[in-house]
């Protein structure tokens, strides 16, 4: 395993990003930062520029105002990068599919590596995707 590859396992930096869901999910991401579900522990660490991020963390349903922005946004993160949805809206539109001005989830967008549904996903669920995404790391 080289260096870069080491320390993006130990530390893989976030991107958080709504694409236009309710807050719900943000909500839980962020208490997924604080101390009680400590994703910290990780080495993860919020960023606020997609050039300094590994992973985007994104939370919504992709709408037609939104998805060039999210591609914009993805592909500006330098490779090797990787994507979580986080919330039912991100994984497949959820409450807001068949709305006039959506597209569907994030993958309609941009390819997604973890996919966390609910409504909005527990911390506890957060912290499960977020193992998932890093055994995906140690193996690509
Ligand atoms: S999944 Fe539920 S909580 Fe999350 S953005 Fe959609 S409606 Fe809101």
């Amino acid at each position: 395993m080289d260096l870069v590859k080491w320390a993006r396992i130990k530390s893989p930096w976030v991107l958080h990003l709504n694409t236009g869901g309710c807050n719900g999910c943000d909500i839980e991401v962020l208490a997924a930062l604080m101390p009680r579900s400590d994703v910290e522990r990780f080495g993860i660490l919020l960023q606020g520029s997609p050039r300094h991020a590994d992973l985007i963390v994104c939370q919504g349903p992709i709408t037609k105002q939104m998805r060039d922005r999210v591609v914009r946004i993805y592909e500006q993160v330098p490779e090797p990068k990787f994507v979580m949805a986080i919330g039912s809206c991100a994984c497949t539109a959820g409450v807001f599919q068949g709305c006039y001005n959506v597209l569907g989830g994030i993958d309609k967008a941009i390819p997604v590596d973890v996919y966390v549904p609910g409504c909005p996903p527990n911390p506890a669920a957060i912290v499960d995707g977020v193992m998932k995404l890093l055994t995906k790391l140690k193996e690509s």
